[in-house]
């Protein structure tokens, strides 16, 4: 079973992915818990080139297609294998922060952004992807009291950035109602695990 988690900034997404995944291991589940680049030489290096700060003049679209390239490589070189192996793959991201952050937030065309990602990925799409949704305020409010301070400017100042993504999920979610499941993240934590372990256990004993 291939899972991707998705999600704006302070979704909690990461943290319940590991809680997730501790808890299918507990069952007996054998696990990969990934995220891109995710150790892959090749990705790593790509993962580089797009960061480098250095790299002022980068296209979108090459990054956009780099962000591709990257995704390829760990799928071929570690998602599908565990697969093979019968594994639960669990994936912080996938295509759809893609879809959401290149293609909606800096907008370069979801349409375009999906194709050159259907290119990458070649039918390998998640069996299910669980959304975390919290709303843009709610999400960086978390982060600022995970880091002990107000919500600064900075914060303030990219909320139009993070209201393009949250609608860009909230689309793709409504495109796309059997993959993807909205899973509410503005709840206490051990509510949102057990709705996220809820909505897993219906495909694990399928
Ligand atoms: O997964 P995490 O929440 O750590 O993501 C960190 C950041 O990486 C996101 O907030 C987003 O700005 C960026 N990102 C992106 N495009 C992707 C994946 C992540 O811009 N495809």
């Amino acid at each position: 079973l291939f899972v991707s988690f998705e999600g704006g900034d302070g979704a909690g997404k990461s943290s319940i992915l590991r809680e997730i995944g501790k808890e299918l291991r507990e069952q007996g589940y054998s696990v990969l818990e990934t995220r891109e680049p995710g150790g892959i030489r090749i990705a790593e290096k790509i993962r580089e080139v797009i960061l480098d700060p250095s790299h002022t003049e980068m296209d979108g679209r090459t990054e956009a297609l780099l962000y591709a390239a990257a995704r390829r490589q760990h799928l071929v070189e570690k998602v599908i294998p565990a697969l093979n192996e019968g594994k639960v793959v669990l994936c912080d991201r996938f295509v759809d922060s893609s879809l959401a952050y290149q293609g909606v937030a800096r907008d370069l065309g979801l349409e375009e952004v999906l194709k050159i990602n259907e290119f990458a990925i070649d039918d390998h799409m998640p069996d299910v992807t669980l959304l975390f949704d919290i709303k843009p305020e709610r999400g960086l409010e978390r982060i600022a009291a995970n880091q002990g301070r107000e919500k600064n400017r900075l914060d303030l100042e990219h909320i139009d950035f993070h209201e393009k993504v949250y609608d860009a999920y909230q689309r793709l979610a409504e495109q796309n109602k059997e993959r993807i499941k909205v899973i509410d993240a503005d709840q206490e934590f051990e509510s949102v695990k057990r709705d996220a372990s809820h909505v897993l256990s219906g495909y694990l004993s399928s």
